[in-house]
């Protein structure tokens, strides 16, 4: 009765991520838009100060996703201004069919680091840290304008790692104008100095890509694709742990690395559209007012959840919902952004037989 159940689940996860694409699998849910930091790449408008969602109304948000959501990422601003961020996770994680929550922070505040972590240890929660690292020591803390930041990320990751591998921790470049020239020698940082158990290189996006010259771009491109080549090959040969152990849902995990990168690049450098997105199918964004966007960086509000019930899956099957969703197809959208191009590579079957040919080579690496 069990295995039914299951087999019965994965059909209707392959049949919504391969054809009928109605429910989200992943949602970034912005649980604040304040942020302590002032970074200048930064697209979110941390200065503005909307009423954010309570637990009451997440609560009653959570149960209402559908049966696909695989994937929470919490983020912000900055996400631990919340006092009750441990509580949002925990409500997403008990209500939602999610596997993994993700979460995006700053690092720069250790305390509440360590207390989520302890209390995600003992509730068994599943959570996987992304930390923002742009600059080597003093030069991250300057430019995200906080006080020994580069101290603090790195006693926030400590107090993650010490519960190794039951947690992943990563440390993310978001690779800009700002620091594209020291991001080769910020990543050598990382992995032979800080030691950290993965690192991950993202391009800018929002309106900061947009002013980029032709020059910075063809600059930016280059660093990314030295970091990223070095990125595998670091990870084949065990210099990086990524998400380790050998479980079905790692290999893939570590796999998407290696092929993503390659189509963000053909993107960013031909600024050419090259597959439908599934932004506003697959994916969805929950700012912290209860304003639903199919994506971050698009500017079609769905709808504001309070005026749905707070019924998540009423506002994603409803006209405006369709009518973005279609707009979005029909006019050949594209960007850089990788988690949408981890839910396009895998809700598209023409991307299968790369996804196999580096997933088995990346076994072969790691047995
Ligand atoms: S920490 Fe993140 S949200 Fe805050 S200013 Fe920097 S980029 Fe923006
Ligand atoms: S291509 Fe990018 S900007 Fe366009 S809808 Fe998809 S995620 Fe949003």
């Amino acid at each position: 009765m069990q295995s039914q159940k299951k087999q019965w689940k994965l059909l209707h996860n392959l049949n919504n991520a391969l054809f009928t694409q109605k429910e989200p699998v992943q949602i970034t849910h912005f649980v604040t838009e304040r942020c302590n930091a002032h970074c200048p790449h930064c697209f979110v408008e941390t200065s503005a100060q909307k009423k954010e969602l309570s637990l009451e109304e997440i609560e009653e948000i959570s149960k209402t996703c559908g049966s696909s959501l695989r994937n929470i990422a919490l983020t912000g601003g900055e996400p631990f201004i919340r006092d009750d961020l441990f509580e949002i996770a925990d409500i997403w994680y008990k209500n939602s069919t999610i596997k993994t929550v993700s979460l995006c922070t700053n690092g720069s505040m250790p305390d509440k680091t360590e207390d989520f972590v302890s209390k995600a240890v003992k509730k068994n929660l599943p959570v996987s840290f992304f930390f923002s690292y742009d600059f080597t020591e003093e030069k991250h803390s300057e430019y995200r304008n906080i006080k020994d930041l580069h101290l603090k990320v790195l006693e926030s990751y400590k107090a993650v790692n010490q519960y190794f591998p039951k947690f992943n921790a990563t440390f993310n470049i978001t690779l800009s104008k700002e620091n594209y020239k020291s991001a080769y020698e910020t990543y050598k940082f990382i992995r032979d100095v800080l030691i950290v158990q993965n690192i991950n290189c993202t391009l800018v996006r929002g309106k900061n890509a947009e002013l980029l010259t032709q020059e910075e771009k063809n600059e930016i491109a280059s660093v990314y694709r030295q970091i990223q080549t070095v990125l595998d090959d670091d990870f084949d040969n065990s210099r990086i742990s990524a998400y380790p152990n050998n479980s079905l849902t790692n290999i893939v995990l570590n796999t998407k690395n290696k092929i993503i990168w390659k189509y963000v690049l053909k993107t960013f450098e031909q600024n050419k559209y090259l597959s439908p997105c599934c932004a506003g199918a697959l994916f969805g964004v929950i700012f912290s007012s209860g304003n639903v966007f199919p994506c971050e960086l698009l500017n079609s509000q769905i709808g504001n959840l309070k005026d749905f019930g707070y019924n998540y899956m009423n506002l994603w099957k409803s006209e405006q919902a369709e009518a973005i969703r279609n707009n979005i197809v029909n006019s050949k959208c594209f960007c850089t952004f990788e988690c949408i191009w981890l839910l396009n590579i895998f809700s598209q079957p023409k991307y299968y037989a790369e996804i196999l040919y580096h997933a088995i080579r990346s076994t072969r690496h790691h047995t």
